[in-house]
């Protein structure tokens, strides 16, 4: 199944050294999910000739203007196009008053259904299940009420043991059973067919923690604990140790730090501060700590 995320904008705050505000998309099976979605966000889209459309889902980590300015025109274009599929947002509360507001006043009635989700910023909640995936929220500790992303693939089925299944002439239900992971049993409750003699096991699903904006927390650790791949911001460097504190951020450092008490795969940094021009020491110094570290880039796509 392919599960991948495409950087549509790392930087924080304002635009600047040409990169755009936070958004990701993250593709997971047949679905599309943006999470947060930065002014300019539906131009990147286009500029990367990513699936515009089909998009059904849009998670919102918190109400600071360079993680959701972009959605109001996004949700305008896809009226203009005139979209017909349901769109789920996720998000703090007030999101949809925001909305509201704003359809209310330039007077537009949806092309398409609109539905909002609110979010919890207090422990690990379950948003949204769909056949192939699940996604959590996760609180963050930032300004205002922030959540982090937890998107993780369902465990597929069971695998055949061939060289038993060849032996053994067994019914469809059987092996339909037993790759659900449940034994086989005759009427009188006899087991026929043991799942641990007759399958191993599916290969291990694969998961995606996002965390921005958030100060360095180690509680997080609970949260995003061996995922595949981590994105933690990274606004600052060494340099703003400091201020990172102040403004309930994060140095790249620090993330190097979660991603190694996490035990992760893979770190990518990103919402960087407009201070820095050259990310080089914003990398250099995340890899001290997490040799497997990477610095998001607009346009592309990471792995998970
Ligand atoms: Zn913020």
């Amino acid at each position: 199944m392919e599960f991948e995320v495409t950087i549509l904008g790392s930087n924080s705050a304002i635009p600047a050294h040409g990169r755009n505000q936070t958004s990701q998309l993250v593709s997971v099976g047949n679905s599309f999910l943006l999470i947060d979605c930065g002014e300019g966000t539906q131009i990147q889209l286009r500029k990367f000739k990513l699936k515009f459309g089909r998009i059904d889902f849009i998670l919102i980590s918190h109400l600071h203007g360079d993680h959701f300015y972009g959605l109001m025109g996004l949700i305008s274009s896809f009226h203009l196009v005139k979209r017909e599929r349901l769109l789920t947002i996720f998000g703090p509360s007030g999101l949809d008053e925001i909305i509201t507001t704003q359809l209310k006043y330039t007077n537009t009635k949806l092309s398409f259904p609109l539905r909002f989700v609110p979010t919890q910023a207090e422990g690990k909640n379950l948003i949204l299940e769909e056949p192939m995936f699940r996604v959590f929220t996760f609180p963050l500790q930032h300004r205002i009420p922030c959540t982090g992303f937890l998107i993780e693939e369902k465990p597929g089925l069971r695998n055949m043991v061939k060289e038993k299944l060849v032996k053994t002439k067994m019914p469809v239900e059987a092996i339909v059973s037993l790759r659900e992971g449940k034994d086989v049993v005759d009427p009188d409750g006899k087991v026929l067919y043991r799942v641990e003699e007759y399958t191993y096991p599916p290969k291990q699903s694969k998961k995606y923690g996002y965390c921005s904006d958030t100060v360095f927390d180690p509680t997080l650790v609970n949260f995003i604990n061996g995922v595949d791949l981590l994105y933690h911001e990274a606004t600052f460097g060494d340099d703003e140790t400091e201020r990172a504190g102040t403004t309930f951020h994060s140095t790249s450092r620090q993330a190097g730090i979660i991603a190694m008490k996490a035990n992760v795969g893979k770190l990518l940094l990103g919402h960087y501060s407009s201070r820095y021009k050259d990310l080089t020491p914003i990398l250099d110094q995340a890899k001290e700590v997490f040799e497997n570290t990477y610095l998001s880039e607009e346009g592309v796509t990471y792995s998970i």
